[in-house]
């Protein structure tokens, strides 16, 4: 009988999922993520969408990332505050549903895991993936591996303080890089310069201010959303460029939804590695956006998949 890999990136808004024969994907698809429902739901949902990806093929194991605190090795979301998840033994309640064996990880990396197989940063052995959307998170490898650290929380990078008296952070500390820079954050700043500028771009549609429009309304020359992006770029760079100094990658990768910026954030992000970077890491390191994409979380999860079973 066939066999398949499946991967799944589970997030707040939606469900992807793919299945893999010796490496090719052979299906994928997606689902909405109705978390209001509880966990029960969800669990159900993902089975649903492994049992159709796999269309009547053995499963050998199953990839999940997923958004919050987790025990890797128990299979256990700890909390979510994206799902609105305590203690969830994911892992465990999906296999019984599927029959197959369930390994979990925090959907940053897993989306690094997927630009490390098949995306940007393939073959590269030291590289940081960023993922700047909603909030900002990483994965880090370095000499080949991905830093997972004791209690599986490596790669917090959103939670980075570059200013102590900045804006309040979800975690509660206040000028963390992802107060700084995450599409929540260029928003929160576009909405507070279309209050005080009433003739910006920004002030014409202020319910559908988003990351988007921001840079959208500063490509078309908006002084005020220009502002909100230069100073957003600004501490984003910086953040990279103490990544950079740290642990010396040859490669930073960043991804997520604001990364659609393209050159716009990769510019002031770049000019910011150079003025801060220290000679040796600038020197070495490469930045770039993503290859994969809102892909990359669903390709990585296969290759968990896949590094589960050897
Ligand atoms: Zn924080």
């Amino acid at each position: 009988m066939q066999t398949v890999l499946i991967g799944i990136d589970l997030g707040g808004t939606n469900i992807q999922g793919a299945a893999a024969v010796n490496d090719t994907i052979i299906s994928k698809d997606k689902l909405a993520t109705h978390s209001q429902q509880g966990p029960g739901t969800v669990i159900k949902d993902i089975a649903k969408l492994v049992l159709e990806l796999a269309a009547g093929k053995k499963i050998q194991a199953v990839g999940l990332g997923l958004p919050g605190l987790l025990d890797v090795d128990k299979g256990i979301c700890i909390s979510s505050c994206n799902l609105g998840w305590h203690n969830v033994h994911i892992s465990r309640e999906l296999s019984r549903e599927i029959g197959a064996p369930v390994l979990i990880d925090n959907d940053a990396r897993v989306a690094a895991l997927g630009e490390w197989s098949r995306g940007q940063a393939k073959d590269c052995k030291d590289f940081i993936y960023l993922t700047i959307g909603t909030g900002v998170g990483s994965g880090i490898v370095i000499n080949d591996h991905l830093l997972r650290g004791p209690s599986w929380s490596a790669g917090e990078v959103g939670h980075m303080i570059l200013n102590p008296q900045g804006p309040e952070c979800a975690c509660g500390n206040h000028g963390c890089l992802e107060a700084l820079a995450s599409g929540t954050a260029i928003a929160r700043e576009g909405r507070a310069a279309a209050a005080v500028n009433p003739t910006s771009l920004l002030a014409k549609n202020l319910d559908a201010i988003d990351a988007a429009s921001v840079f959208a309304a500063a490509g078309a020359g908006d002084i005020a959303a220009t502002k909100v992006i230069d100073t957003a770029m600004a501490w984003l760079g910086l953040g990279v460029a103490n990544l950079v100094n740290i642990f010396n990658p040859r490669l930073v990768v960043i991804g997520g939804g604001v990364s659609l910026a393209g050159e716009e954030l990769l510019a002031p992000v770049r000019t910011q590695v150079n003025r801060y970077g220290m000679k040796m890491q600038r020197e070495t390191v490469t930045i770039t956006t993503s290859r994969l994409g809102d892909t990359a979380g669903m390709v990585g999860a296969l290759e968990l998949a896949r590094r589960g079973l050897s």
